[in-house]
């Protein structure tokens, strides 16, 4: 899924012109992307002179990052290393989850048919 460099954009507004739903505004001139209203187009990938539409794939670092930041935010909340290692399990489960989920879904979008129309 598409995200804006902040530090890339230059405000030119090329992408908010080119996106076909309108999915593309502006805060304090830098563009922002909703996506609720993307439908993973593409274009504004293909029209920033800036490269400064980026790729989902690239937010990995900053993603898992975050997941252990708020882990060991959550983990202050126990006290025992008995309930801290509890904890960690419980959280473990839950990226597990988040594995399959996503391993389910690729599979099913792999059986997806694409033909025209
Ligand atoms: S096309 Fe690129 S530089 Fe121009 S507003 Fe969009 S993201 Fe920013
Ligand atoms: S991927 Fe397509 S729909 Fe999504 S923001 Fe970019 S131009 Fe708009």
């Amino acid at each position: 899924m598409p995200w804006v460099d902040k530090t890339k954009c230059i405000g030119c507004e090329i992408c908010v012109n080119e996106c076909p739903v309108g999915a593309i505004f502006m805060i304090e001139d830098k563009a922002e992307i909703n996506m609720e209203k993307c439908i993973r187009c593409g274009k504004c990938h293909e029209v920033c002179p800036q490269d400064g539409v980026r790729h989902d794939s690239e937010r990995i670092p900053f993603e898992v990052e975050e997941n252990i930041k708020k882990t060991k935010e959550l983990m202050k909340f126990f006290k025992t290393k008995l309930e801290k290692e509890a904890f960690l399990g419980r959280m473990t489960r839950h990226f597990n989850k988040q594995i399959k989920v996503a391993e389910k879904t690729i599979s099913q979008i792999n059986k997806l048919e694409t033909k025209d129309g």
